[in-house]
């Protein structure tokens, strides 16, 4: 794996450990059908999906409103005041992501879609090779993303979930909780594991 730009010149969570498991299960099955992301912040994830589509002559839609989760607004533990757009009065990642595509030469490759989630997935009827859930963390957000996406991945495709922890006292339930939901429905076998990444594949 070659990134066209370095991971950490992007604003993120991704730890380069889970990026590359996110580039090898992306590749595995870019040329099936596009790859979809929910939740692109500022793009280090979409870096890594984007360059193995790339190489993998496949496409990434990526799926957010851009103005943060819960854990960016003021006062919250992830806040970053260089993503505040004064006028707006808001959040707002989405220069930032334009940005990350445009450096890594990638907005051939990269979609970004801008807007909720739940209201894409209304229209949505693309079967996905791909889908990587990675937005909200809120319990009613986290079931709704899975619920309203996992019915999307193509037989042999990826779900894919970040900050997965077994341990309570390591981070939040609701991604734990959708991915037992996934094992538990039958419709998915475990895959890889790296990390807070879990890589599930449709049966
Ligand atoms: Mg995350």
């Amino acid at each position: 794996m070659k990134l066209p730009i370095a991971a950490d010149s992007v604003k993120g969570f991704l730890d380069p450990a889970e990026g590359a498991a996110l580039y090898a299960a992306a590749r595995s099955v870019a040329a099936l059908g596009p790859c979809l992301e929910i939740g692109s912040y500022c793009g280090r994830s979409a870096l890594y999906l984007g360059t193995a589509c790339r190489d993998g002559a496949g496409h990434v839609f990526t799926v957010d409103h851009h103005s943060g989760s819960e854990e960016h607004q003021p006062g919250w533990d992830f806040h970053d005041p260089a993503l505040w757009d004064p006028e707006a009065n808001a959040v707002d990642t989405l220069p930032v992501l334009r940005d990350t595509l445009r450096r890594a030469g990638l907005e051939d490759v990269v979609t970004p879609i801008v807007g909720r989630a739940e209201i894409v997935a209304r229209y949505w009827r693309t079967p996905l090779s791909l889908v990587f859930i990675d937005g909200s963390h809120s319990g009613e957000a986290a079931h709704r993303d899975y619920d309203l996406w996992h019915p999307h991945v193509m037989q042999a495709g990826l779900l894919v979930i970040h900050d997965v922890f077994p341990d309570p006292a390591d981070g939040g339930r609701p991604p734990f909780e959708i991915y037992v939901r996934a094992l538990d429905s039958g419709r998915f076998e475990q895959g890889g594991l790296v990390k807070s990444l879990r890589i599930l594949k449709r049966i």
